[in-house]
């Protein structure tokens, strides 16, 4: 589970699961949904929904053509596939999922075929930052039982769980390496494969390495000492590491390239995108 404080720094334990073994998962998709995906693809898309990315996510503007023609029929097969859940009174409408997905769907831009987060089950919108009971053990080893409120939540059950106004906060700045939608993706990601490695679509055992060697690397360098690059909330862990610099990655990609050639390097593999050079 990750799940995303307003407030970084909190000692989050988020479970970090890898995803070696999604490229079996995306292989293991029957025909008929595959098709079915291929179909909802060619669709054309809807113009409201093009107002409400042209409004909503600048980021999309970015995208050269061929990904943007991408993205629209990634966010057609999201929509028609995965629930989207208003929690507190909220009523989930066109634009919350068109937004939330248009974002989800840029972090599959580079992977081959229709597969689109085969294992999330489930969006959870709440209008504003939600409130959770969370443990914290104290000196002495006293146990405090504390209310905090998160952005955003990832579930490893397939359910991603976000606060409505800092989605579209997230959204509205596409440069400031700040996006909860991103953010809680990349957890899914991650959580996707069932392995605690955090190395998302790395089957071969050099490039796992490598990239293990990347995220130790740079937690310690994050530890040590604030980034221009990547949020504080970053050292938190492993899985954290990869969340944060997906942001990063995505909103400030010269910024990372340049602050972090390595990272950048091996994310651009992952994701076999460049954002640098959009
Ligand atoms: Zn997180």
């Amino acid at each position: 589970m990750g799940s995303d404080a307003l407030q970084a720094g909190w000692p989050l334990a988020a479970l970090v699961l890898g995803l070696g073994a999604a490229g079996v998962a995306l292989l293991a998709q029957p025909w008929w949904t595959r098709r079915r995906h291929r179909q909802l693809r060619t669709l054309p898309f809807p113009r409201a929904w093009a107002r409400i990315l042209q409004r909503r996510v600048p980021l999309a503007q970015r995208l050269p053509a061929p990904l943007r023609r991408r993205l629209l029929g990634l966010v057609q097969v999201f929509i028609a596939d995965k629930p989207f859940i208003g929690c507190a009174g909220l009523k989930v409408d066109d634009e919350m999922r068109v937004t939330i997905a248009a974002q989800a769907c840029l972090l599959l831009l580079g992977q081959a075929g229709e597969a689109c987060y085969p294992r999330l089950r489930q969006v959870l919108v709440y209008p504003e930052p939600f409130v959770v009971p969370r443990r914290q053990m104290l000196p002495g080893g006293v146990v405090s039982e504390q209310p905090q409120a998160l952005a955003g939540e990832s579930w490893a059950q397939g359910q991603v769980i976000l606060a409505w106004s800092e989605v579209l906060a997230g959204a509205a700045d596409p440069a400031d390496g700040c996006n909860v939608v991103l953010h809680e993706f990349a957890h899914q990601i991650d959580q996707d494969g069932g392995d605690a490695d955090g190395r998302p679509w790395q089957q071969d055992e050099a490039a796992r390495q490598r990239w293990a060697g990347v995220v130790g690397e740079g937690l310690a360098r994050l530890r040590e000492a604030p980034s221009e690059a990547l949020d504080a909330y970053g050292s938190t862990d492993p899985a954290e590491y990869f969340a944060v610099a997906t942001e990063a990655f995505f909103e400030r990609p010269q910024a990372l390239r340049e602050a972090a050639p390595p990272l950048y390097g091996e994310l651009a593999q992952l994701y076999r995108l460049d954002p640098a050079a959009w």
